[in-house]
């Protein structure tokens, strides 16, 4: 978990690098629908575009059909962008627990300032290929325009603008505690990362961190 900028997305893109990972990204998920053009896509493109949150059903049912569709496969997974409210944190509690009562869940909060977010959300460009959106920052390079792993052009999200993104960010901290909360009370381990950092020191630590477990 962590408010919009904080590194989820990156940290998941090197993660997934490595055998056995998997990352489900609920902000993909929708923006791929949109993309297509669903009747999902359709009903969502306008909470997404204003930077509110996709209604908990819908987030529900999204998740529960990538967890059909990758059944077998599912090692260590990471969930990034989601739960965003407590009831998301409950719906995804009993769906786990249907699946396999043994899994182990671990929770890992990103700390950033409000500041770097506001910088890096600004200056940020998403790969257009639905099946990768790797992230790309134009404070390093602010002539890129293609991925560098899959060629595609890059773009601007409609919501990565200052207005909508005080909106995302104080909706991220409105509903934080809540989850945190409920995590806690079911004895799930939560951990805290400290984003500001490069992101390979970032990966260094979610590996310690995932290894302490
Ligand atoms: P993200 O790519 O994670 O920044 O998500 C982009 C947008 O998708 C968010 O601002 C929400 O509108 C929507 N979204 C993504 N994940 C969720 C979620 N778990 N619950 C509600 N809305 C979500």
């Amino acid at each position: 978990m962590g408010p919009p900028g904080s590194g989820k997305g990156t940290l998941s893109s090197l993660c997934v690098r490595q055998p056995g990972w998997n990352q489900v990204s609920t902000g993909n998920l929708c923006r791929n629908h949109i993309q297509s053009n669903t009747d999902i896509g359709k009903k969502i493109k306008a909470v997404i575009d204003s930077g509110d949150l996709v209604s908990d059903e819908i987030i529900a049912d999204m998740i529960q059909e990538w967890m059909l569709l990758h059944k077998g496969t599912l090692q260590n997974v990471i969930l990034d962008g989601y739960p965003r409210t407590k009831k998301q944190a409950e719906l995804l509690y009993d769906l786990l627990n249907n699946v396999n009562q043994d899994l182990q869940l671990m929770l890992i909060t990103f700390q950033v300032d409000t500041d770097v977010l506001v910088h890096r959300i600004l200056s940020r460009v998403i790969c257009s290929n639905k099946e990768c959106q790797l992230t790309y920052s134009l404070a390093q390079d602010s002539a890129k325009a293609f991925c560098n792993e899959c060629n595609a052009p890059l773009f601007k999200r409609v919501d990565d603008t200052k207005d909508r993104l005080k909106n995302r960010i104080d909706l991220y901290y409105q509903n934080e505690k809540g989850i945190v909360d409920f995590f806690v009370n079911k004895g799930v381990s939560i951990k805290m990362i400290n984003g500001d950092r490069p992101i390979q020191d970032v990966f260094t630590d979610f590996n310690k961190l995932i290894e302490q477990k």
